[in-house]
């Protein structure tokens, strides 16, 4: 049994991918063809934006709008602490400071109490200017954004949404990557839409923005990639990876979506008597990138992960460690006590084998094995 099988996903639309790949062998179009804008005219459509700028990757896709927005020294940005390191790594590398934020303890979305108070702790010292908040669409469901916003306009703040696992979702009829002021995505091959290598992507209804993120993505460029008005990154999207989503985005949303949401009501109901349930929001759809229990304490988690791996059933831990212990960041000196729901959920969590492709033998077996160790 595979964790999240991308073979099988490969077998069920080999022929329409191999055909996309092999026409850009044939016509050599391998950096910027024409695949890349048609991607990124789907992408804006489907998300409901204006712009979509596809890029090297999701870390790329959060630098190249931290960049945009010029975000730098003395600026404060707010990012949940439990999350991929990206979220909180892009901040430090365009030198201002992540202040880390506690998160929900069901959903594991950014904690809009615990938001205010850093964003009002920040104010108070003085020192950072509070800039952005980096909203994370964590495990597929989007984050709080109604409140979000709330807070990002009383505080003259912009939103990045970090959706890199939440393409696909929604809120009522509207989809993530369409709640930031700018949006981001990764098509890490695991990822709910994943292509076969690195990729990424930034949304944005802003066209000013857009234009600055398409020049900082090619070298800062002006005129021509010649022509260099401003220091920027080579990060593009490569024509093979956009003809590999190309042939998947419409299996993703006909497809996909459909069978993950089935798979998570299955685990839902035969799992629900025996551990903690991944929590979505009413009104709010979850593309699944994971789906993650949690159990009483570490030693139960770490016994539970064990059994399963005897057993033949793969699992993984998002996240062992909070962001804010994260040795690379240590010299930021975060303080435990802001962290408590995050410092708990990295000892609780664990998510299970889960895919758009699983076979249900495989389920139920996981299901078997986890109430067989609950009921031990
Ligand atoms: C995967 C991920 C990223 C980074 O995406 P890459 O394409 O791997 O660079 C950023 N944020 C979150 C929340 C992620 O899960």
């Amino acid at each position: 049994m595979e964790f999240r099988d991308l073979r099988k996903q490969y077998a069920s639309m080999k022929m329409q991918i191999d055909q996309n790949i092999q026409k850009v062998l044939n016509d050599a179009n391998f950096i910027m063809g024409s695949q890349v804008v048609e991607l990124e005219n789907a992408l804006a459509e489907y998300v409901g934006v204006k712009h979509c700028i596809t890029c090297a990757n999701g870390t790329d896709a959060l630098q190249l709008s931290l960049i945009a927005w010029n975000v730098g020294v003395m600026d404060a940005v707010f990012v949940p602490d439990f999350t991929f390191f990206s979220s909180g790594e892009v901040v430090a590398a365009v030198g201002a400071t992540p202040i880390f934020v506690d998160v929900d303890k069901d959903t594991c979305n950014i904690s809009i109490d615990s938001l205010q108070y850093m964003i009002e702790k920040v104010i108070a010292e003085g020192k950072l200017t509070p800039k952005v908040i980096i909203s994370v669409d964590l495990f597929g469901q989007p984050a709080e954004y109604e409140a979000i916003r709330k807070l990002a306009e009383k505080y003259h703040m912009y939103i990045l949404e970090d959706g890199a696992q939440g393409f696909g979702g929604r809120i009522g009829e509207a989809r993530a990557c369409s709640f930031g002021d700018v949006a981001t995505t990764s098509f890490f091959p695991a990822k709910p839409l994943g292509c076969y290598g690195d990729g990424g992507a930034i949304f944005t209804n802003c066209d000013e923005w857009a234009e600055v993120i398409k020049s900082l993505r090619v070298h800062g460029k002006g005129e021509s990639k010649y022509d260099n008005i401003r220091i920027g990154m080579n990060s593009r999207l490569d024509t093979i990876q956009a003809s590999v989503l190309l042939a998947k985005l419409p299996i993703f949303e006909q497809k996909e979506l459909i069978e993950v949401e089935k798979l998570a009501q299955y685990y839902n109901e035969k799992l629900s008597a025996y551990v903690k349930i991944p929590s979505v929001k009413e009104g709010y759809r979850s593309s699944w990138a994971q789906y993650t229990i949690q159990v009483e304490n570490q030693n139960d988690r770490d016994e539970l992960q064990q059994f399963l791996k005897d057993n033949g059933i793969p699992t993984a831990v998002y996240y062992q460690k909070p962001m804010h212990q994260q040795k690379a960041f240590e010299k930021y000196e975060y303080a435990d006590e802001n962290y408590q729901n995050t410092i708990h959920l990295s000892q609780t969590v664990l998510s299970l084998p889960f895919h758009p492709y699983m076979d249900m033998k495989d389920a139920d077996k996981v299901i078997e094995k986890i109430v067989e160790y609950m009921e031990r």
